[in-house]
């Protein structure tokens, strides 16, 4: 039986005073709830005041992006090392944010899948079709290309443990969610994929989060789903209440 897990990633929001009242305000709200893994990824400025109040708590932290490299020349960066060092435990990678305005190709998702595997943290990788793509009916081939793209270089024993995001960008930040048929769908697909990739029990273990527009109303059906093991939580993440009505969905 897979634990869900329901990460929030505040993206480029909040300044690190407002991260430590929102990650309190969640401790609190979420307090009790063991059947559910929570993570928060606020900006890299508030990773400090946000380990800080969920000390001591159940919640966990994460990062929403990182070099691939240990340390160096690499103005604006932050090493795995460096993330670890804050507390955290989870980074997301290859976010479609990141692909679309930063570049960021399967194969450098990859370099970083690596580094932060290697270093101690948890991927949280991100793949998905854009909306033209879903058109063309071609989703599953372009989450199987950043899949295998993403863990190649692996060995079964490296990938264990490490989270997927299905996230298809056109639900993204935009209120249109995947049915939850269109969703379990492609959470199948992937887990078929990494079984074929690293065999059938670590499949069977591997969370695959949903994300793109999750928020209380549409939470519970998505996480009903054989497949959907959790949830990765852009805006509706910024507020605690809807941040906890989603938890509860999952519990
Ligand atoms: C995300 O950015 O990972 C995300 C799912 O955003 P939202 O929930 O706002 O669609």
């Amino acid at each position: 039986m897979r634990k869900k897990i329901i990460a929030g990633n505040w993206k480029m929001n909040k300044n690190h005073t407002e991260s430590g009242t929102l990650a309190q305000s969640i401790v609190e709200k979420v307090s009790g709830i063991r059947g559910v893994d929570v993570v928060l990824c606020p900006p890299f400025t508030s990773l400090s005041p946000v380990g800080e109040a969920i000390k001591g708590s159940t919640v966990a932290l994460g990062a929403q992006n990182m070099h691939w490299e240990k340390e160096g020349a690499y103005t604006g960066e932050i090493s795995a090392n460096m993330l670890l060092t804050l507390g955290c435990q989870f980074v997301i990678l290859g976010h479609s944010e990141r692909r679309a305005y930063f570049h960021e190709s399967d194969e450098i998702v990859a370099k970083k899948v690596n580094a932060a595997i290697q270093a101690g943290l948890t991927p949280i990788v991100c793949v998905g079709e854009t909306r033209e793509e879903r058109e063309k009916e071609i989703t599953k081939e372009v989450v199987k290309r950043q899949v295998t793209g993403a863990f190649r270089e692996l060995t079964a024993d490296e990938f264990e443990g490490t989270v997927i995001a299905y996230e298809p960008v056109w639900a993204i930040g935009t209120g249109l969610t995947a049915t939850s048929e269109q969703a379990q769908e492609v959470h199948e697909f992937i887990r078929r994929h990494i079984a074929g990739m690293f065999g059938s029990d670590l499949a069977e273990s591997t969370r695959i989060q949903y994300g793109g527009s999750m928020k209380p109303g549409n939470a519970r059906e998505l996480l009903a789903q054989a497949d959907i093991d959790g949830g990765l939580i852009g805006g509706a993440a910024l507020d605690a209440g809807s941040f906890e009505g989603i938890i509860r969905a999952a519990l």
